[in-house]
């Protein structure tokens, strides 16, 4: 049987089953797309049908075709008009929005008693310039815990490793030694987690869990910053810890210096230790980094394709892997590896989805436009009030809609520095709190960003 005729049998026998509008509703626009060793692909017009078929109607779906097709042992639901076979065209690739293969780890590899994620090991951390002190620091922590860089504290942009490697550090010294207690907590959690003890009254249990610990390892630190009850917990049990010799690790977006409403304490304590950035790789790391992730997933594509992504996404990790995830997407679609021409084009169509159309440039016109001041005045060194909070909501909407690092912000901005940048930040988060006009004025920024680029 073809999928043509495989899927019309599901649609005729759902047309019984289900109402007209029903039908129309959740079918309409489906098509079966890839038959690949028992595996079908069904394309759906949309995210929110999609969900409806794989959800509501899975099940159904799946019986009605195991009856006719014995050998189908699995259907996934995409989001995508592809018409298999057929060459790639620009709407396919614009339309085409996978689904994330294993790109963030599923809950199954992590670790109940250290909260670590077996995923991420040394083995698949590559080193270059822009992380080998960072990567160095790590490993000489896990042969002499506690003893030498304590606390080590590890900055850098979003996606440029800081998970990965406080992870494989903390998987490495769990795995070399049964008896080291080793934990690992985002910061937000360990906000929520003291906040909910002191409710229940059993922040003492909290605290003498962490006191036994031999490694304790807290990602994303800036995120206490103004929480005073966190703050005041985490650093009494930072003091106990590191006057008992225990290893404590920590990450941020940004050096402690340039952390806003934390505590001198905390900052001083985090300061003694050994501070280490990791950067945006060079060329060289981010296409061995494609060549390992390529060979992770047994993904076979020529090296002009690798060395092609890698010249083109430069500043974030996450990007590459989700460019290289995409690839690996369509290849499956298509059932087959698309050639050099063909990974350009999917390059093309990833680097334009909407997510990323909401460029520094659209925000920066949407708030010169919006408050009626010419762009390079938004971005010159120009002082004058009327200026100043327009550049300063800039500021905040490149931050929260791009999420872009402060330095790159600032750098955008007529190279400013990035602590002026986070004082527009935290300044402009306060008032879109308080503030009414401030907050309806944010909403009709954003709608012009959002509306420009729909219109693209
Ligand atoms: P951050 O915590 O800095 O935002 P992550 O650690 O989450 O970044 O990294 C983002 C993605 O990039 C992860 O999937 C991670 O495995 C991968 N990655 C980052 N740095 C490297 C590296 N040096 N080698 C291999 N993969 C990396
Ligand atoms: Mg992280």
């Amino acid at each position: 049987m073809t999928n043509e005729e495989l899927w019309k049998a599901v649609l005729t026998e759902m047309e019984l089953a289900l109402s007209r509008a029903n039908f129309t509703t959740w079918f309409k626009g489906t098509s079966l797309l890839a038959n690949n060793s028992g595996a079908l692909m069904v394309s759906a017009p949309n995210g929110f049908v999609k969900e409806w078929l794989e959800n509501k109607f899975g099940k159904q779906i799946f019986q009605i075709i195991r009856n006719l097709s014995p050998e189908v042992r699995e259907i996934k639901y995409i989001v995508g008009n592809l018409r298999p076979g057929l060459p790639f065209q620009k709407k396919d690739l614009v339309q085409f929005v996978p689904d994330k293969i294993s790109e963030e780890c599923s809950d199954a590899d992590i670790d109940k008693a250290t909260n670590l994620n077996k995923r991420y090991s040394f083995n698949s951390f590559v080193v270059g310039p822009s992380n080998e002190l960072a990567y160095a620091a790590g490993i000489a922590i896990t042969k002499n815990l506690g003893k030498v860089y304590n606390p080590l504290f590890i900055y850098g942009g979003v996606g440029l490793g800081k998970t990965h490697l406080l992870q494989a550090t903390g998987n490495l010294v769990a795995a070399s030694s049964s008896n080291k207690k080793v934990l690992y907590i985002p910061s937000e959690r360990l906000t929520t987690d003291i906040i909910e003890s002191l409710k229940n009254r059993t922040i003492e249990d909290l605290k003498q869990r962490y006191l036994k610990l031999d490694l304790l390892i807290i990602d994303d630190i800036q995120s206490i910053a103004g929480k005073k009850g966190t703050q005041d917990i985490f650093f009494a049990t930072f003091n106990e810890l590191y006057g008992k010799n225990k290893q404590i690790i920590l990450s941020s977006d940004r050096p402690p210096s340039a952390i806003p409403a934390l505590e001198e304490r905390l900052r001083s304590r985090f300061e003694g230790g050994m501070i280490t950035d990791i950067m945006p790789p060079d060329y060289e790391t981010r296409l061995a980094i494609l060549k390992l992730k390529s060979k992770e997933k047994n993904f076979e594509i020529d090296n002009n394709s690798l060395a092609y992504i890698a010249s083109n996404i430069q500043k974030n990790i996450r990007e590459l892997e989700g460019a290289l995830n995409r690839i690996i997407a369509f290849s499956q679609v298509y059932s087959k590896i698309p050639d050099f021409k063909e990974v350009k084009k999917l390059l093309a169509a990833y680097l334009n989805t909407p997510y990323r159309k909401t460029t520094h440039q659209l925000i920066l016109k949407s708030v010169a436009d919006f408050y009626g001041i010419s762009l390079s005045d938004l971005v010159k060194r120009s002082r004058k009030k009327e200026i100043v909070k327009p550049r300063q909501i800039a500021m905040f909407l490149l931050r929260e809609e791009t999420k872009s690092s402060f330095p790159e912000i600032g750098s955008k901005l007529g190279g400013r520095d990035h602590s002026t940048v986070i004082h527009a930040y935290e300044k402009i988060k306060k008032e879109e709190e308080g503030d009414e006009t401030i907050k309806q004025e944010l909403v009709l920024i954003k709608e012009r960003i959002y509306q420009t680029f729909e219109n693209v």
